[in-house]
């Protein structure tokens, strides 16, 4: 039997592709993995005159540039399994951003055809955009469609089958920046030699650096050795005299695809897409003097809600965890398990791990839909156009607000959410600054500071308004360092100019709450609990062995941070609070329990009250200083290790989480040190 046609489905996150597949596959379809990633693939089949087509839903992608695991996995796709026609499924009410996709992919699949759903919601925002000019345009068949109401669906079936049964076109040549020709010309006849499909591509891709596009054409075409060393070489000479690096070449085919799309969508679209009542919505919430109170009091509402909500949920989870916890001793006992086994299971590796679930989940349960609920209702995109100014100032990208705003919740989801940031250069600078902005698992230890030592005295509605004062001046502080760090990166090791980012602002929709619970909840809060649980319970086994071994008499937890102190001292810390931070790597919440533990020579974790842990401190030579300069330090260090290793993910390379980690921490050192200094100058240490 004849095997069915390959036909990969595309487009942007949120743009109705799943709708579109489910449409066309129906029940004919099954869910997995993509080979060796944890992202998710889903492939079915349907059948249309007779014919079968088998049809392959890519990870949602904004661009092929393989910033993301996503972004690889498609362009992979694209390029080595060399699909007989890709769909690429298109938001009809943003269409420029849809069309950078498009033009990307008609360079790897001469058969695209152009989906252009939400055709209805366009029609409701009164644009109107000419299909066949369109066409013209981009020398592609566009079929417009609503697919929640099963509109269109027929002709693009139609398309696909046209498409396949044509003989095989030849692919749109490669958007090639001014410049990059004569490089290009150099590795084009050494590709072509080694039998590389879209050879000028290709060497596009290499030239910006691409080396995981490399390896996996040595893997799938067998193209590499020496002459294509020896091209490349030569090429980047050539780069270099047309004063071109790999960055700036990335940064200027992101900005030529940008221009052309934008092109394309003025000469085929009418009506700005905006009705009367999103100008209005506009005017207020991206306005000169409403928009930054307004976007600070929304903060703070979040933050609020975050805060005040997960309290409780966090007890519950702590009381539930504990009950677990004795079941499981009980259980252990009647298994007749050595002591040390139980207390290495139960008072190391159970209680750091629920300890970390119970603190960190119901922060992110809340945390995670309301951020969600925002992005959906199409406020975020006007956080960016509020602040773009500022970070324009820092040479980074207005997008780069909302990364922030993710970092607040959780830096690792912060990292990963840089990736709506589309030029490399503006991207990196925005992941190696995402720990200035403390996450959910900093808070805690911020507001016990400052209860403890700088608002109590005040008490009642003046403490917690003085509390949210100081923690919005940290906050602050915090946002001021990315801006500097951001310029000074910028001007050293991330050299470049902004790129001309041109921000649509989107229309609002509605949000739909089911989705955004479900989306939040697995995309997001499972994702960071799982990575966080899996570095907890290794870091319970340890923390708990460092707090048992004893060494001459002394615990090597003690050991430690006798050695540490002499160092911490001159940060205004003492070794304890130094080592419960380099313990506390896994997860930012361990810091203050490690802080206690250690304090009261105890062999696990504990949890004080408030008023007892400020008696603690001051016992062990607390001042206002130390309990300033530990802030400070939680503000500025190495980021968790669920976050670092989100870096290394997303950038590639253990050279940017290594600056992530870096910069913070020499930051932190820096001020702390100059903290403490300046008080026992003043004799107020
Ligand atoms: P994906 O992220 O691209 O897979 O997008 P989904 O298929 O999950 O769709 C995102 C949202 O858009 C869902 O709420 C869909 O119901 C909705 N949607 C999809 N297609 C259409 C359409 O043609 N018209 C309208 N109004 N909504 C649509």
């Amino acid at each position: 039997m004849k095997r069915p046609w390959l036909i990969a489905l595309a487009g942007n996150p949120n743009v109705g592709k799943s709708t579109v597949f489910n449409s066309l596959t129906g029940l004919h379809q099954h869910t997995g993995n993509w080979p060796g990633k944890t992202v998710a693939s889903a492939q079915g089949e349907y059948t249309f005159r007779g014919e079968k087509y088998r049809l392959i839903d890519l990870p949602g992608a904004y661009s092929l540039a393989a910033h993301s695991a996503e972004e690889e996995i498609a362009r992979d796709f694209l390029c080595f399994q060399q699909p007989d026609a890709c769909i690429v499924v298109c938001d009809a009410t943003r269409l420029a951003r849809s069309l950078n996709l498009v033009l990307q992919i008609r360079e790897l699949c001469p058969r695209t055809i152009v989906c252009l759903n939400l055709m209805d919601e366009a029609r409701k925002k009164g644009i109107v955009i000419h299909i066949r000019r369109l066409e013209k345009e981009l020398g592609l068949p566009v079929i417009p469609t609503a697919a929640r109401k099963k509109e269109g669906l027929r002709a693009l079936t139609a398309a696909v089958e046209h498409a396949c049964r044509h003989s095989r076109e030849t692919p749109a040549p490669a958007v090639c920046p001014p410049g990059a020709e004569r490089a290009v010309a150099v590795m084009e006849p050494v590709l072509l030699e080694q039998e590389a499909a879209f050879p000028k591509w290709a060497a596009l891709r290499l030239l910006e650096g691409d080396d995981s596009l490399r390896d996996a054409m040595e893997k799938a075409w067998g193209i590499g050795g020496v002459p294509l060393e020896r091209a490349l070489t030569l090429a980047k000479r050539e780069l270099e005299r047309s004063g071109l690096s790999p960055e700036k070449l990335s940064d200027q085919t992101v900005g030529c695809l940008s221009a052309e799309a934008d092109r394309i969508c003025a000469a085929a679209e009418k009506g700005s897409g905006l009705s009367a009542r999103d100008r209005r919505l506009d005017r207020l919430l991206t306005g000169k003097w409403t928009g930054i109170p307004i976007m600070l009091l929304l903060l703070a509402a979040v933050l609020w809600i975050t805060i005040a909500g997960a309290n409780y949920p966090s007890q519950w989870l702590s009381a539930g965890f504990a009950w677990i916890g004795a079941r499981l001793e009980e259980g252990l006992l009647l298994l007749g398990a050595p002591e040390l086994l139980r207390n290495v299971l139960l008072q190391g590796i159970w209680q750091v791990l629920s300890w970390v679930v119970a603190v960190m989940l119901p922060p992110m349960a809340i945390f995670f839909p309301l951020f969600t609920l925002l992005e959906d209702l199409g406020y975020l995109p006007r956080i960016a156009f509020t602040l773009d100014h500022c970070f324009q100032k820092a040479k980074a990208c207005g997008k780069q607000a909302l990364t922030m705003c993710m970092g607040f919740g959780c830096n690792a989801v912060g990292v990963s959410g840089c990736r709506i940031i589309d030029s490399p250069r503006e991207r990196l600078l925005a992941m190696v600054t995402n720990s200035f902005v403390p996450c959910n698992g900093r808070f805690p230890l911020l507001i016990s500071m400052i209860t403890l030592f700088f608002a109590g005295a005040a008490g009642g509605l003046w403490g917690s308004a003085l509390s949210a004062l100081l923690l919005t001046g940290l906050l602050l502080l915090g946002v001021l360092m990315t801006f500097w760090v951001s310029r000074l990166l910028s001007a050293t090791v991330l050299k470049g100019m902004p790129s001309s980012f041109t921000l649509e602002l989107p229309p609002y929709r509605r949000p739909q709450v089911g989705q955004v619970l479900l989306r939040s909840v697995l995309d997001r809060t499972l994702f960071v609990l799982g990575r966080a649980v899996s570095i907890a319970a290794p870091a319970g086994l340890l923390l708990w062995c460092m707090a048992n071994l004893t060494l001459g008499g002394e615990t090597l937890l003690a050991l430690c941070a006798g050695a540490l102190d002499p160092f911490a001292r001159i940060l205004g810390l003492d070794g304890v609070i130094l080592l419960a931070f380099i313990l506390g790597s896994p997860a930012n919440e361990i810091v203050v329990p490690i802080i206690i533990m250690a304090y009261m020579a105890q062999g696990h974790l504990m949890e004080l009250e408030l008023p007892a842990l400020g008696q603690l401190l001051r016992a062990n030579g607390w001042t206002w200083c130390t309990a300033l300069c530990t802030m400070l330090f939680s503000l500025m260090h190495w980021p968790c290790t669920t976050t670092l290793l989100t870096i290394r993910k997303e950038s590639g390379s253990w050279k940017w989480a290594a600056l992530a980690a870096v910069v913070p921490t020499l930051c932190g050192m820096v001020l702390c040190a100059a903290v403490a200094f300046l008080a026992r100058l003043a004799g107020i240490g």
